[in-house]
């Protein structure tokens, strides 16, 4: 039996007083989703939980069955990990931009002119060396990198050096403080909470501390990069420091194949979502022209899809063009992303057993962000308990035979769905 799951990031809106109050989904023609759903049984789904605006991370976690209370600490970890370098439990993972700061250490671009190829300067900050850490330091997409801590007593409790607006000094990272209501209980002898507390406070100073040495180090090996004297005298800003940000543990994440006994593969171009699917023991496909924007190439995605299926009995394809459609409040863009990505599902149809569609969270083009609504779910295959509904959208969804259900409960139905699961009893 084999299952594709399409992850339209975003894709779910609001009644939309533009388009008569109907949907993006409801609008847009879609005859392959509708078919699915006509076979298939739909519910609305609470990717994490009612009320809660998830993000794509956190929200990719519980779709694929694990926790995010448990499992997410920053949004480090995860692009670290989609950036392709090779994490461990422990490790302590930063977002990080390359920005332009000036003589006085004014930030005046925290994009560096939007820097390609940032290569070279990667290699030189890599050689950087401290005591007490080791650090990893790679650059991923346009003037974004990603930097790894590892070693003993190191925390991702600590703050952001970006001040996240030009025309300010970086900001010097802190270890937080705020978790001292959370860690010190109110009997913390007895239950150890003082020393605890204790520990983890002296970690963050000392995480702390060497992100401000790595952050000082790294300023000064950049403003005197051949690249970076060549940029200046071209009159682009230069690439002369690193901004660090959405610092996370890495967590231990029971395999999928482990859990579920399925072989999942990843068909995405978002290093978030990759980096999800990477730590939790998926394959992860690049995808040359897969771009992770309205303008990606779908059908190099399909084709990547209908190859991993071969190997693996599970295939996440993820689009990301929905979100940014959303983001921008594109009502039109979103539209065609959803009609783009009906036109490429007649090819799995006869591939696949199952085909599950929905959306990570809801990101209504009146809003430009996430929100908590519920996301349109539908499974269709063989064996699956039919229900009246005919299309694929949140209102068509919503008295479908799913119900309501929780991101994480998504994986376990399709599991017991494939022939999978076992028995909880005699
Ligand atoms: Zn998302």
């Amino acid at each position: 039996m084999k299952t594709l799951l399409i992850i339209c990031d975003g894709m779910a809106d609001r009644s939309i007083p533009a388009l008569a109050y109907k949907t993006p989904l409801e609008i847009a023609k879609k005859p392959n989703m509708d078919w699915l759903a006509k076979r298939g049984i739909s519910g609305i789904m609470d990717t994490i939980a009612p009320g809660v605006a998830p993000g794509s991370d956190t929200a990719h976690l519980a779709l694929l069955g694990y926790d995010p209370y448990e499992t997410y600490t920053g949004r480090g970890p995860f692009e670290a990990a989609g950036a392709g370098i090779d994490l461990r439990p422990g490790d302590i993972a930063f977002r990080v931009n390359y920005a332009t700061v000036d003589k006085n250490m004014i930030i005046t671009d925290r994009r560096a002119g939007r820097i390609q190829d940032t290569k070279p300067l990667a290699e030189a900050v890599q050689k950087i060396k401290l005591k007490g850490a080791e650090f990893i330091f790679r650059s991923t997409v346009g003037h974004r990198a990603t930097l790894v801590l590892r070693g003993k007593g190191l925390s991702h409790e600590v703050s952001d050096s970006d001040p996240h607006e030009e025309g300010k000094k970086p900001l010097k990272i802190e270890p937080f403080l705020q978790s001292q209501e959370e860690v010190v209980p109110a009997y913390p002898i007895i239950a150890g909470g003082v020393r605890k507390y204790v520990m983890r406070r002296r970690w963050a100073a000392k995480t702390a501390k060497l992100l401000n040495e790595f952050s000082q180090k790294a300023h000064e090996v950049l403003k005197k990069h051949p690249l970076n004297l060549e940029r200046a005298k071209n009159g682009l800003p230069p690439a002369n420091y690193l901004l660090i940000r959405g610092g996370g543990i890495v967590p231990h994440l029971r395999p999928f194949q482990e859990r579920f006994r399925i072989k999942g593969a990843c068909v995405a171009a978002a290093a978030l979502v990759k980096g999800v699917c990477k730590l939790a023991g998926m394959t992860v496909v690049d995808v040359p022209g897969a771009t992770g924007s309205v303008n990606t190439d779908l059908n190099a995605k399909a084709k990547a899809v209908l190859q991993q299926l071969k190997d693996h009995d599970f295939v996440l394809l993820h689009v990301k063009g929905s979100d940014e459609a959303g983001h921008d409040g594109n009502i039109r863009a979103k539209i065609e992303i959803i009609e783009r990505v009906d036109s490429i599902i007649n090819q799995f149809i006869d591939a696949f057993d199952f085909i599950v569609i929905t959306a990570d969270h809801t990101t209504p083009v009146g809003v430009k962000n996430h929100t908590a609504d519920p996301v349109p779910v539908v499974i269709s295959g063989p064996g699956v308990r039919t229900d009246d509904v005919k299309t694929f959208s949140e209102r068509a969804a919503a008295k479908g035979g799913l119900g309501r259900i929780r991101g994480k409960d998504l994986i376990p139905i399709v599991i017991d769905l494939m022939g999978k699961s076992t028995k909880f009893g005699a």
